[in-house]
């Protein structure tokens, strides 16, 4: 599961109150877990949480500079007193850390369907935010193409080098979001092609 970069006014609050709102009902619970400007959203079964050491569906959203990075793992319950800061941090440190343990979840077709759910979720906040996976008009950049140093839009001149700049103008991948480098035709992040 590829993380994925939503662009514009949002932020990892805005996506864990509407996993809470969607999830957080029925079978389901839903805990979220603070760092700083990142949140962890964990989401399970009411039988997975009580019966102890299971695992639930981690979400974690980290601030990036425009946006917000969502990834998906499989991650065990954190208790409310117990190693909680320690494994919040871990995740933060390394997000491949939760994305390492996804060939557990492919096992388990009732945390693939929430998956999958999820990412709806989330996908439908971000349309509703007015963020997605282009760049926003605010945020667009033109790169410039001798010394790759992104400027801001309207800006005849590269800032850094002063060389003028042309259509070189700084993409995302349409799948993931991800910024990629001028000339790249296969999404590093997601492997598509572009
Ligand atoms: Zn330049
Ligand atoms: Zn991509």
């Amino acid at each position: 599961m590829t993380p994925k970069t939503f662009h514009g006014k949002i932020t990892p609050t805005d996506i864990a109150s509407s996993l809470y709102a969607h999830f957080h009902r029925g079978n389901l619970r839903v805990q979220q877990i603070m760092d700083g400007n990142n949140i962890v959203v964990q989401i399970a079964s009411r039988d997975q949480t009580q019966s102890g050491g299971k695992t639930g569906v981690s979400v974690s959203l980290q601030k990036v500079e425009d946006g917000v990075m969502v990834s998906l793992g499989k991650q065990a319950w954190m208790g409310i007193a117990s190693s909680l800061g320690v494994t919040a941090f871990s995740v933060f440190r390394n997000p491949l850390n939760i994305l390492g343990r996804i060939d557990d979840i492919a096992q388990d077709i009732e945390n693939i369907q929430l998956s999958d759910a999820i990412w709806d979720v989330i996908e439908a906040t971000a349309k509703n935010l007015g963020a997605g996976f282009e760049f926003s008009e605010r945020l667009r950049r033109y790169v410039c193409a001798y010394c790759d140093t992104p400027n801001p839009m309207g800006e005849p001149r590269c800032i850094a080098c002063g060389a003028p700049l042309g259509t070189s103008q700084q993409q995302t991948c349409q799948f993931c979001g991800y910024v990629l480098s001028s000339n790249s035709n296969v999404c590093p992040n997601c492997n598509k092609q572009l």
